[in-house]
């Protein structure tokens, strides 16, 4: 067994995990801006989790306004530029996009997002500003992307907001889940910076509710609590030999890369990946930049059903991973791992008894994660359970993002879920 860390030189390993997109320069983003027809009924939007007005943004570049186009974006989705950087716009607006249709080319949006969200956030003064204040408190429980986008808003109308995480640092997912080659230069923590630049919001960190606070003891100090704690908890593998110390979580690795240096961080020679999201491939493409030789991602059903889009599993496989599907682990070695084939049967997945067996001196588990016990709240499903409005079954409280039911799992969508809870928070506390 050798996982261990410092396998590529500091200069290797700063060349692996340069921007997976590096920004567009004024002329290209005039150029790409200039591809798009400025549709009417623009179906970019509809795509659009957050109803982003893409067309009349990537007008406002093209006529030489890239700071209004910012401003555009930020009004929708105030976290436009971690989305413009972690999207997966090949399956929302750029699929979408007239030009895709008909050319198989689309209007680069998510990187023109990028490029006008960046100018905007290189400026002085924060782009909106706060009404007069009403008096009214809101407890948002996580600093994750639901969380900011419920307090950005709640803090626009005048509301105080208190922001609750366990973690250190604020910005959740987007700080601790996201692979390092997406958000370079801190990106993540500037982003939290920039958007307490709108006042009225205290950002208090290492509080875990339902530990050092309780839920009870929020609704009696806030007008309003929401809940945007994403989920916390990781799925166990169950077969033998998954408590050995070279099997990881992949959140924690993925975590381990954002968080501690590069040559710091121990990796196998042999590195086998469970799961199909985007968590797997994160965690699968990072091992690689970190010098692992072999990087295996072994899915238990077929490609088309992997949660990671198409463009993430082609980004994968020209890092070097080998994308295996219709496998799932039956026994972990210590230098080894052995996958049973499955079928697809009237009952469900099942074995077909055959087997295979590969080298795996390191094995990231990414099978999905589950919502850590908040009691006295309905569920739906894994989720907490709520309304239209975000609203949960407890009186004055909502929850939006990954812990509450509906949507996918997405950055965007928990940004749009926050921005409509707080909407839905204010309206309410306004009568
Ligand atoms: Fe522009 Fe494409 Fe959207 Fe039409 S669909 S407005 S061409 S980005």
């Amino acid at each position: 067994m050798s996982i261990e860390s410092g396998r590529l030189t500091a200069a290797k390993l700063t060349e692996n995990f340069a921007d997976l997109h590096p920004p567009l320069s004024d002329h290209e983003a005039r150029v790409a801006a200039d591809r798009c027809y400025f549709c009417h009924d623009a179906p970019c939007v509809t795509a659009c989790p957050t109803d982003i007005d893409i067309p009349m943004f990537i007008r406002q570049i093209a006529t030489g306004q890239p700071g209004a186009a910012g401003v555009t974006i930020l009004e929708q989705n105030i976290l436009g530029g971690m989305c413009a950087r972690v999207c997966p716009t090949e399956t929302l607006c750029e699929e979408a996009c007239v030009r895709e249709v008909a050319e198989g080319k689309p209007v680069i949006i998510g990187q023109l997002q990028r490029y006008a969200t960046d100018i905007v956030m290189e400026e002085a003064s924060h782009p909106f500003e706060r009404a007069p204040g009403t008096g009214k408190t809101v407890g948002i429980v996580g600093a994750g992307p639901a969380g900011l986008a419920a307090a950005h808003r709640l803090a626009m109308h005048g509301h105080d907001v208190t922001l609750y995480d366990a973690r250190p640092k604020g910005g959740g997912l987007n700080e601790y889940g996201i692979a390092a080659y997406k958000t370079v230069d801190d990106f993540a923590a500037a982003e939290v910076d920039w958007l307490l630049g709108i006042g009225g919001i205290t950002l208090e960190l290492g509080v875990r509710v339902g530990d050092s606070v309780s839920l009870a003891a929020l609704q009696d100090t806030h007008d309003a609590v929401v809940l945007a704690m994403g989920l916390g908890g990781v799925n166990g593998l169950d077969c033998p030999g998954t408590d050995a110390a070279h099997v990881q979580d992949a959140v924690g690795f993925i975590e381990d890369v954002r968080q501690r240096a590069w040559d710091q961080i121990p990796v196998g020679r042999n590195v086998v990946v469970i799961g199909g999201g985007m968590t797997a491939i994160d965690a699968a493409v990072q091992a690689r930049h970190l010098g692992a030789e072999s990087v295996t991602i072994a899915y238990r059903r077929g490609r088309e059903r992997m949660g990671a889009s198409r463009y993430e599993q082609d980004l994968a496989a020209s890092q070097g991973v080998t994308i295996r599907t219709g496998l799932q682990p039956v026994e972990v070695g210590t230098d080894t791992i052995t996958l049973g084939y499955t079928r697809e049967t009237a009952e469900g997945l099942a074995l077909t008894g055959e087997t295979l067996t590969l080298p795996a001196d390191h094995v990231l588990k990414a099978i999905g994660q589950t919502l850590e016990a908040l009691p006295g709240l309905d569920r739906a499903g894994a989720k907490i359970a709520v309304d239209s409005a975000g609203r949960t079954s407890l009186p004055g409280v909502w929850a939006a993002g990954d812990c509450a039911a509906g949507g996918d799992d997405l950055t965007v969508t928990a940004v749009a879920e926050g921005r409509d809870a707080a909407m839905s928070i204010h309206d309410t506390l306004m009568g």
